[in-house]
């Protein structure tokens, strides 16, 4: 671990092998269902480029992003394959993506107009491109997508558009909002919107290639919502979607690991309180390190007197709060040294607590732990 060589405070070392494994894994377990990779949110902070091409040939089949400029960073970098795009802004352009062939989610009538008219520029100028839409149905996380109400329309507008020759209508989705909990009743009664979503569709003339609602819990809790294709993406990066539901035999490897190195050790006298607010206060001779990583780095300030690192092998809680660009631990017993690694999370090889285990600590959700980490102070090495 170079970190010094390089002045950056921490490493996030990404096991590309793990992903390949993930998707390989999820790809068998969802079959005959397609596997989308989901690679938004640079790959949940695990790097978007090296892992969508990881997962491509590992046999993603799709992949798929939020916004706009992620699906142009894939096509600038040579990514040919399917991809989705679902989260458009208002006002922005959609030539190059049509003219790359990426597949965009149109939520009402006033975003397919703007397609329309993108189409309709492309076309003044030359190829004769055909916009491949996919309409998303809001069927119960009251989020993005079209209401029941305004489906009707949006699926007429949509088929005569396609009519016309200007689009394909290649998908219709939905997405779950409680897939990670099995026994919730809004999973059945989205199952059962989207089948009428699709009921409506089939009605208004429409033959999508694929019709897909699952994202990872989704897809490895309920195999009647998997449809034709499923949206995997924490699972692919190792982590369980559902904690405490999931089944043992997924058997999914973490690719993330987030090390540094001790900044300093020293010793506290009983008394001694530690960090801003003055949280902890020993109350024994203990002996402390100094993590030089913080909420800046996207360290969860939550995470304050409550997660956990590996020194020498042994799990150091947090002392006090995390502050913007560091952390206090205890390694009171341990011999530790300045200079010591430090192990934030990882796949627990060693003992290092997970980012599902950070989550817990912090109140949070993996998700959210992987992909906050990172930015300019930090260093990503990929490996496998
Ligand atoms: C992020 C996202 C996913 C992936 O969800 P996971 O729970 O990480 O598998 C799937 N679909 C949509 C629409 C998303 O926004």
């Amino acid at each position: 671990m170079s970190l010094a060589e390089h002045g950056a405070v921490a490493e996030i070392v990404v096991d590309l092998a793990a992903v390949r494994a993930n998707v390989a894994r999820l790809r068998a377990l969802v079959a005959p269902a397609e596997p989308m990779v989901v690679v938004k949110a640079d790959a949940y902070g695990h790097g978007l480029l090296e892992v969508a091409r990881a997962a491509r040939e590992a046999g993603a089949t799709w992949l798929g992003v939020a916004t706009l400029a992620e699906a142009r960073r894939l096509r600038a970098a040579g990514d040919a394959g399917r991809l989705l795009c679902w989260l458009a802004l208002p006002g922005q352009d959609y030539r190059d993506l049509l003219r790359d062939e990426v597949d965009v989610t149109v939520y009402d009538t006033a975003e397919l107009d703007e397609v329309l008219a993108a189409v309709g520029e492309l076309r003044d100028t030359g190829p004769d491109v055909v916009a491949r839409v996919q309409l998303k149905i809001d069927t119960g996380l009251s989020r993005g997508g079209s209401s029941s109400a305004q489906w009707p329309e949006l699926v007429a507008a949509a088929r005569t558009a396609e009519e016309s020759g200007l689009v394909w209508v290649t998908g219709v989705w939905s997405h779950f909002a409680t897939s990670d909990d099995p026994d919730h009743p809004a999973g059945d009664a989205q199952e059962a919107a989207f089948d009428a979503a699709l009921a409506v569709a089939h009605e208004a003339g429409l033959r999508p290639e694929v019709r897909h609602l699952a994202n990872s819990a989704g897809a490895l809790l309920r195999p009647d919502a998997r449809h034709d294709l499923v949206r995997l993406g924490i699972a692919v990066y190792g982590l369980d979607p559902a904690p405490g539901h999931l089944p043992a035999d997924v058997e999914l490897r973490p690719a993330m690991t987030v090390r540094t190195r001790l900044v300093m050790v020293r010793d506290l006298a009983p008394g001694d309180a530690v960090s801003y607010g003055h949280t902890f206060t020993a109350d024994r001779p203990m002996t402390v390190g100094l993590v030089p990583v913080g909420y800046a780095d996207g360290v969860p300030r939550h995470a304050s007197n409550a997660a956990e690192v590996l020194v020498r092998g042994t799990r150091c809680r947090i002392l006090g709060r995390v502050c913007m660009d560091q952390f206090v631990v205890d390694v009171t017993g341990l011999d530790a040294e300045r200079g010591d690694p430090v192990l934030l999370w990882g796949p627990g090889d060693a003992g290092e607590p997970t980012a599902t285990d950070w989550a817990e600590a912090a109140g949070t959700i993996n998700y959210e732990i992987v992909t906050r980490f990172g930015g300019s102070r930090t260093r990503r090495v990929v490996v496998g």
